[in-house]
């Protein structure tokens, strides 16, 4: 069914990424996917759907082999939210999207993907195989009775039908995530006692006949795309020989590929975040590529062509899923293309932007390329008039502001008081499974340079820096100072401010205080229980930690292995004010990953505390009228940050000022907000 071929065209740095692949009758130009993403203007109207449709065409200009839209329910029940497509009045809407894709590239194609979320969705008439409530479901669902799981296959078939008619090259049907056929696989989800449930094989047949049913109506030519859960991450899940019970039933049954998904979205591992390795699943795509003859896909924490060019020169995949790079860049294939990787805007799988948003139910963007999903709205043209505009501080604002200028024709004058760029971004780099954040740093010294930035490090400017210089304008990204607080003690010997703690300026001993439990406090508590083993980067370690078992696969690749988290040899105990849950204010998706993990490393955490008064020995709080002395070598003041206006202040009216960042509001303040910002007013000025 498949063959490749072997000609290698354009730039030979990624050789592999390039070679185009066939399958049945259609040629995938490379190897790379842009894979689903929500967009959170799935549900939309038509304007959304344009404003998709420049997202879509702006990436398949580039030439990226094939392009996988957001989920779309087939039906009302299986809805998230409302995006569906059941009806063929909405053809049109979706032409756009697939017109606009094969108008900018006719090589590209275009797959809907089709999401029944089944115990997960939305609305109350939810149906499942049983009536087994999800852990993160909103409602139990109602068990499928012979009448209604034929109408689900008949909608599959359904909204399969509308997208060929809509223009789309093919579908994508999602059978992983705890979404509606994957829990006909697992036997805690699935309690039937009819032909779809019972045996494994009986578990498979409601995805089977969805392909044969697709399979048949649609011909041969209609790409057919199932994401299988292919380490479902669930104690008690499918094991590898149900993995490949159901992969041959599926290739039997008319799938054109295989997509290998990984984890359900209840499962307790992470697998997108940024503390997972890269390319952390891809041993598992490739012991499934060994045992069928459909393409694999392979996905997850794939964000770089190198990564990329690897798994496929060690036969681990037949094509690599990338999602979220694709919304950091959108030109993220033409530089694979051109061998400019080293200009690629990476993805640091923050997923402040994305996901956290897509589980708000906000819509999407991306906290480095705040353009993703405004392509209609956002845009850095040409300037009419060339200023010449002096930024102060090359933190993520300065340098958002400054590229983007400067690429639009104005001359910058980029100032930096230290010796490099980056700023917050130089703290948070140094934080275990963060690591991504090199990766902006190096983009942003290449795009300053390839857009004629003037950088000028070491200088810290004072007013005289700025007058008779004939600026047009001045912006400033000065940044934050670390918040003062007011603690009897706090001058004490044994109290440090995060700075000093992440940079190593000062000495950190056994015992340790955290005061302040926000992104910072957690980040410095990962620093300071770090120990000898590598997660982020290590798999062999990141298996260790979240209990995965890669090479014997047990039922959902985790049953019987015990997490073994390194236990700090720091006693820690981070404290906050508020009476909230420790933590509950991280991102949406990643918030739990950064709470367990401390938990599991024996940090303490506790709240409603009130401080009292610190000494040398350590500090007195009180937590519910309760006195408490908590003896400590080190007191980390983590209490997050104020706004530095002082040149901004000062500064004469000889210009037109701006205030960015940081230094404009420092209260909440992100690198998602910041860097937003400052593109907007680059976009603008
Ligand atoms: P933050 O999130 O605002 O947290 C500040 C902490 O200090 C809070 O726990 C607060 O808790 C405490 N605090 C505030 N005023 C205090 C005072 N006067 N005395 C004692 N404690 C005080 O700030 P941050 O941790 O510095 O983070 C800055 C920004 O960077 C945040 O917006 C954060 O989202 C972002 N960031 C995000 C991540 C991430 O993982 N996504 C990582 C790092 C940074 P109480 O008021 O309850 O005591
Ligand atoms: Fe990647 Fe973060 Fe952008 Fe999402 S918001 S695409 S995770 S960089």
């Amino acid at each position: 069914m498949m063959a490749s071929q072997n000609k290698s065209k354009g730039f030979s740095k990624f050789k592999r990424i390039l070679e185009p692949l066939v399958v049945g009758k259609t040629i995938i130009a490379n190897r790379i996917i842009m894979g689903s993403m929500h967009t959170g203007l799935e549900e939309g109207n038509e304007n959304d759907f344009r404003r998709m449709a420049a997202y879509f065409a702006e990436r398949a200009e580039t030439g990226v082999g094939l392009i996988i839209t957001g989920g779309i329910s087939p039906n009302p029940e299986g809805a998230l939210d409302d995006a569906i497509f059941q009806k063929s009045d909405d053809i049109p809407k979706h032409k756009i999207i697939t017109e606009a894709v094969h108008n900018a590239n006719k090589e590209t194609k275009i797959c809907l993907q089709i999401l029944h979320s089944g115990p997960l969705a939305k609305d109350k008439n939810l149906v499942a195989p049983s009536a087994v409530k999800s852990r993160i479901g909103r409602f139990l669902p109602n068990e499928l009775n012979d009448v209604s799981l034929k109408k689900q296959i008949d909608d599959f078939v359904n909204c399969a039908e509308l997208s060929k008619s809509a223009g789309y090259d093919g579908v994508e049907i999602i059978g992983s995530a705890g979404y509606l056929i994957s829990t006909f696989f697992v036997s805690k989800t699935n309690l039937r006692k009819d032909d779809y449930g019972g045996s494994f094989q009986n578990r498979t047949r409601f995805a089977k006949e969805i392909v044969q049913n697709i399979r048949q109506k649609l011909g041969n030519d209609f790409l057919i795309i199932f994401r299988i859960p292919a380490m479902d991450m669930m104690e008690g899940g499918m094991s590898w020989e149900e993995i490949l019970i159901l992969s041959k039933g599926l290739e039997d049954s008319g799938v054109s590929i295989i997509s290998t998904h990984f984890s359900w979205h209840e499962s307790p591992v992470p697998t997108i975040a940024t503390m997972v390795p890269r390319a952390a699943f891809t041993s598992v795509t490739k012991r499934l590529k060994e045992r069928v003859s459909v393409p694999v896909i392979t996905s997850n924490r794939i964000n770089m062509p190198e990564v990329a060019e690897r798994v496929l020169e060690n036969n681990e995949a037949d094509l690599i899923s990338m999602a979220r790079p694709f919304l950091a860049d959108s030109q993220l294939f033409l530089k694979i293309k051109e061998g400019r990787d080293q200009e690629i805007n990476t993805c640091i799988a923050c997923n402040q932007a994305c996901l956290d948003h897509a589980f708000a139910r906000k819509e999407v963007s991306c906290l480095v390329n705040p353009r993703a999903c405004n392509e209609t709205t956002l845009n850095y043209f040409p300037v009419v008039k060339k200023k010449k505009i002096a930024v102060i501080g090359a933190g993520p604002s300065g340098l958002a502001f400054s590229e983007i200028a400067a690429q639009r024709g104005h001359k910058i004058d980029l100032f930096e008081g230290s010796s490099e760029i980056g700023g917050q971004f130089n703290l948070a780099k140094k934080i275990p499974g963060k690591e991504e954040f090199y990766e902006t740093l190096r983009y942003f010294y290449n795009a300053l340079k390839k857009n004629n930035v003037n950088l000028i490090l070491n200088k810290w400017v004072n007013n005289s820096d700025l007058i008779g210089k004939g600026y047009d304008e001045v912006v400033f990204s000065t940044g934050v100072n670390p918040r003062s607080i007011n603690i009897e003690g706090i001058n004490s010997k044994n109290v440090i401010s995060y700075i000093d703690a992440i940079t190593g300026k000062r000495v950190i001993g056994k015992k340790i205080v955290i005061i302040g439990a926000g992104g910072i406090g957690f980040d410095v508590a990962e620093l300071i229980s770090h120990g000898v083993r590598n997660p982020s980067v290590n798999i062999e370690d990141f298996a260790s930690q979240w209990g995965i078992d890669f090479v014997n696969h047990p039922r959902g690749g985790v049953t019987g292995i015990p997490s073994l988290f390194e236990k700090s040899d720091r006693e820690i105990i981070m404290l906050q004010r508020k009476v909230t849950p420790v933590g509950i204010g991280l991102g949406k998706t990643t918030g739990w990953t950064h709470r367990l993990s401390l938990k599991n490393k024996g940090i303490r955490m506790l709240k409603g505390v009130e401080y009292r008064n610190i000494n040398q020995d350590g500090i007195s709080i009180s937590v519910d009228n309760k006195l408490t002395f908590i003896e400590a070598d080190t007191i980390i003041v983590c209490a997050g940050q104020e706004p530095d206006r002082s040149l901004y202040e000062s500064a004469k009216d000889e210009f037109k000022k701006h205030l960015i960042g940081g230094a404009f509001e420092a209260r909440e303040l992100d690198a998602k907000i910041a860097i937003k910002q400052a593109s907007e007013l680059a976009a603008h000025i």
